[in-house]
């Protein structure tokens, strides 16, 4: 990222070990950090200067972790600041998501930190993304919205109608997870009604498809909440 401005990571976690460890790693990798103890204190810098991507943790003293959230996600000015939201147990994040704050990410503690890196990484890559024309591109991945084709390197891909739907979905938005209630009102639409267990089977087509010619899985299963790709 030599010719870019370094990327902004806002870091509001009040216990001060945390803080300080990504904090040191996010600079590692070469981004700008600046760092909240609570709510409070992360609104106020984030109305001074809005960060790229904001690793926020649930439970915080004064404001919470969700209340921040769900504040920055019906500001128009903060809306699309992609929120990765940090929870202690996966219990927590049922709770989260259930409460639709619209967070971007969910990462579990106790985190690998290279895997936070990496969450980072995506919601950076989405907030900038790789659109040409009528064309999506998520890593090796190419889908022509127009023609309807699919392509992972060299290879097409056939996909049904529904699975081109889903695939859509995710590329407009890569490292966003989706419940599946909101892949259900995406991908199907409200009015019909259909059984979450639905959209299992056809992001296992989906796997099926994108896989076949030897390639990793992109899509990522986030246990409690819904699908992620990347
Ligand atoms: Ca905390």
């Amino acid at each position: 990222m030599s010719n870019m401005p370094q990327p902004h990571v806002l870091i509001v976690e009040d216990e001060i070990a945390q803080r300080e460890v990504l904090g040191y790693n996010l600079e590692a990798e070469g981004f700008r950090t600046t760092k909240a103890e609570d709510g409070e204190q992360a609104l106020m810098l984030i109305a001074e200067e809005a960060p790229d991507v904001i690793v926020l943790d649930w439970m915080l003293p004064n404001v919470s972790g969700i209340e921040v959230c769900r504040q920055l996600k019906t500001r128009p000015e903060t809306r699309d600041v992609p929120i990765i939201m940090l929870s202690a147990r996966s219990e927590e994040v049922d709770k989260v998501r259930g409460l639709e704050t619209g967070a971007d990410d969910y990462v579990v503690k106790p985190y690998s930190v290279s895997e936070l890196m990496a969450r980072v990484r995506t919601q950076l890559r989405r907030a900038r993304p790789s659109t040409v024309g009528q064309m999506l591109v998520f890593e090796d991945i190419v889908l022509d919205s127009e023609t309807h084709r699919v392509k992972r390197g060299e290879d097409a891909l056939k996909l049904g109608p529904t699975e081109f739907r889903l695939l859509s979905t995710f590329m407009e938005k890569p490292g966003r997870v989706w419940s599946r209630e909101q892949l259900l009102d995406r991908v199907w639409g409200r009015d019909i009604y259909v059984d979450t267990r639905t959209v299992d089977v056809h992001i296992g087509r989906l796997r099926k498809v994108l896989t076949q010619h030897g390639g990793s899985d992109p899509l990522r299963t986030v246990r409690g909440a819904g699908y992620a790709l990347g």
